[in-house]
């Protein structure tokens, strides 16, 4: 829920995986050569990573093969940053955590059209981890061009007091959901969003730019949790350090909440102003396929797997 950082500092980050040392595997060529004989690693991780992958495929029904084929996005859950100082760090995912996000994550890909996925929103890789610091702070999930990273729950839930209407918190499945959709929100803003995309979005508060002036994570925290705490036109403490975080959260809300909930936002003027106009861009970059009946058919969790067909 960071702010996107730019591609070559993610680059920078990013290191090569780390080798698997000291496993006995031989190369390819005869027993009587010396050569052949001498442990090959590459070989190894090679045939551990497969044997790996075909085991999550059947626990998973093919899911990576599945968001590959129909969504063209790799998903991947090693931890490839490590050795790269701490800039960006996160742990690796127990099998059976792997196996449940996949499962997750493929229920919320599918509510969305291949064509979008595939050609609009430029998503290309999405990583699950858990544990996930970047910058020494730990974050819910971050996006760069084309890649995403979440973070599984830490075991603590988050916490949201959205629009002072509605408290609650968030765990498992349904924070794990919100994150994606999140993310997901920040890579069409990074391909889609125009300048004057922008400056519309701004002006649907009354106080323009200013309404973002004053975000302080301390401050808002302290205040959303006051009972006195009255409806802003904003979901939560994230939705107002600025334009593009405010509009991911809404994409949020708008992908994993009941009708009934978001039409209980709708209370707060501001905020059904910023729930339309989202539902007019995702209408927009899907050519019309997420449309009237869209929306209705996911409030009856009615988009599953073949909804596209
Ligand atoms: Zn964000």
């Amino acid at each position: 829920m960071m702010e996107a950082i730019n591609r070559r500092k993610f680059l920078k980050y990013a290191a090569s995986a780390v080798a698997i040392g000291a496993i006995s595997v031989y190369g390819r060529a005869g027993y009587n050569d010396r050569k052949a004989r001498t442990p090959n690693p590459k070989v190894a991780r090679d045939f551990l990573k497969i044997q790996y992958r075909t085991k999550l495929e059947e626990a998973t029904g093919g899911t990576l093969e599945f968001l590959k084929r129909v969504y063209d996005v790799e998903v991947d859950t090693e931890t490839d940053f490590s050795g790269t100082g701490n800039r960006i760090s996160a742990e690796e995912l127990s099998f059976e955590e792997k196996k449940e996000s996949l499962l997750w994550l493929r229920e919320e890909v599918v509510k969305y059209p291949p064509t979008l996925v595939r050609h609009i929103s430029g998503l290309r890789k999405i990583k699950v981890l858990k544990n996930v610091y970047l910058d020494d702070k730990p974050v819910g999930g971050f996006s760069t061009d084309g890649e995403m990273v979440i973070s599984l729950d830490r075991g603590a839930s988050q916490r949201f007091t959205w629009g002072g209407i509605y408290h609650f918190s968030l765990e498992g499945n349904s924070l794990f959901s919100g994150i994606f959709h999140h993310e997901f929100s920040h890579n069409l803003q990074s391909w889609n969003m125009t300048q004057e995309d922008y400056s519309e979005w701004i002006e649907l508060n009354p106080e323009g730019r200013n309404a973002y002036s004053k975000y302080n994570p301390s401050i808002i925290l302290n205040t959303l949790n006051s009972p006195d705490f009255k409806a802003s036109g904003f979901l939560c403490e994230n939705s107002m350090k600025d334009e593009k975080e405010d509009q991911a959260d809404i994409a949020r809300l708008l992908m994993t909440e009941s009708d009934w909930m978001i039409s209980s936002f709708k209370e707060d003027a501001v905020l059904a102003s910023k729930i339309e106009k989202c539902r007019e861009y995702y209408y927009r970059w899907s050519g019309g396929k997420m449309n009237e009946m869209y929306w209705r058919d996911l409030s009856e969790d009615m988009i599953k797997e073949g909804y596209w067909d």
